[in-house]
């Protein structure tokens, strides 16, 4: 038996899922199962992207655990060899006190179910995640690996609202989110640009969620996303940055009550509410119907104020990162990001960024822009090896 690490990524209605040797920690497979809750489907590949398993899993993906199940079913079916030592959690929300993995204990996870409140939407699946991870793996060490976790050194001025103090106090505050990929992009900025790594980078985290964040020598100092994962840019279905009196509004002259209104904000707004196409960027790049235009130039308009305030908030920039299924993938969207931020040091090399090179900025811009794929399931395997190594 090899030694393996088993990460799990619990959404709403997806898990996510990878297992990594520990040994040299090379990735083995990926897996998905889509549909939680409905038709549920589970695909499983191996590093190559070669399909392993494909399953639909009818009435088996019914919830979590059956999803979770028939997973665990799948890597042991396709991986007769691997005993799994420790099972890495993405968790949405550390709260005040996790800025760093934790091994998780009954204590550990009675504080993260206290949390719920603050990411009702995704912090109940992550610790459904984890409940049945340990009911799997009664002997594995299970670690959680936090979306906030990255952030939490933020000066106090980028992560306090002008709110009453009482309010900071209680964890009312920005905590940024995607921390996870943030912290892949810049382990592998140490790794292959150590100059950049050590200077002002900005990292546009462009999917379905998106955000940014502004990194130091390798540490946030801000991020667009603030006390939930709603704030900042504009996203598939998120609304972003929002005056809250338009939520008082809708309260209290439209009569929408809170359920009515946190639908709206997270499940049809952003560039599905704004186009009233898709909330995904593919279709609106090959629409031809003009609200399709207008939802991608305030995405990337959203995206160009962000750097702006990035750029202040680092007081420079030496650079910036594309990342995330749009920012890895579409030259157009990097194309409309960069090409009116001259005046900031931004000078793209149109043939590079249309054949998605690592660098897509011309040789001597101040200002370096990459193209970083990012892989948030490699930072919770790490995370995992190292509670393993480390004994916590
Ligand atoms: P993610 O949440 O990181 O998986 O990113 C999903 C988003 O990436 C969706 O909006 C996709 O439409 C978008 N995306 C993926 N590939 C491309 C592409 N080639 N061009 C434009 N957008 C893309």
């Amino acid at each position: 038996m090899t030694t393996h690490a088993l990460t799990v990524n619990a959404g709403s209605s997806s898990l996510k899922f990878a297992l990594f040797a520990l040994d040299g920690l090379s990735c083995r497979a990926t897996g998905l199962v889509d549909r939680i809750g409905g038709d549920a489907t589970l695909e499983l590949s191996d590093d190559t992207g070669a399909v392993l398993a494909q399953r639909d899993l009818g009435g088996r993906g019914a919830d979590h655990a059956e999803a979770l199940r028939a997973a665990i079913d799948a890597v042991r079916e396709a991986f007769a060899d691997a005993e799994v030592a420790v099972v890495g959690h993405r968790i949405v929300h550390g709260g005040t006190d996790h800025d760093r993995p934790v091994r998780l204990d009954d204590d550990v996870i009675a504080g993260l179910k206290a949390l719920e409140p603050f990411a009702p939407l995704h912090q109940p699946h992550n610790l459904a995640g984890v409940d049945g991870a340990r009911a799997a793996f009664p002997e594995a060490v299970q670690v959680a690996c936090f979306d906030t976790a990255f952030h939490r050194r933020h000066p106090f001025v980028n992560d306090v609202f002008g709110l009453p103090r009482e309010y900071y106090e209680k964890g009312v505050r920005r905590y940024g989110f995607h921390g996870l990929s943030y912290e892949f992009i810049a382990s592998e900025l140490a790794r292959t640009a150590p100059d950049l790594h050590a200077g002002r980078v900005a990292v546009a985290h462009l999917g379905n969620g998106a955000s940014m964040c502004g990194i130091v020598g390798g540490r946030s100092v801000a991020s667009t996303m603030g006390f939930t994962a709603l704030d900042g840019l504009p996203m598939g279905t998120r609304c972003g940055q929002l005056d809250p009196g338009v939520v008082l509004y809708l309260l209290e002259v439209e009569g929408l009550d809170a359920a009515a209104i946190s639908d709206m904000l997270y499940r049809r707004s952003g560039l599905l509410g704004l186009s009233g196409i898709s909330n995904d960027m593919r279709a609106l790049e090959a629409s031809e119907d003009p609200r399709a235009d207008e939802a991608i130039a305030y995405f990337t308009f959203r995206i160009r104020r962000e750097l702006g305030g990035l750029a202040a908030a680092m007081e420079g920039l030496d650079a910036v990162v594309f990342t995330g299924g749009i920012g890895e993938n579409s030259d157009r969207i990097r194309r409309e990001v960069c090409a009116p931020m001259g005046w900031l040091g931004i000078d793209l090399d149109e043939g590079a960024n249309a054949a998605h090179d690592r660098v897509v900025s011309v040789g001597d811009a101040a200002v370096t822009v990459m193209v970083i794929p990012t892989n948030e399931e490699r930072v919770i395997a790490r995370a995992a090896a190292d509670a393993i190594k480390g004994g916590g």
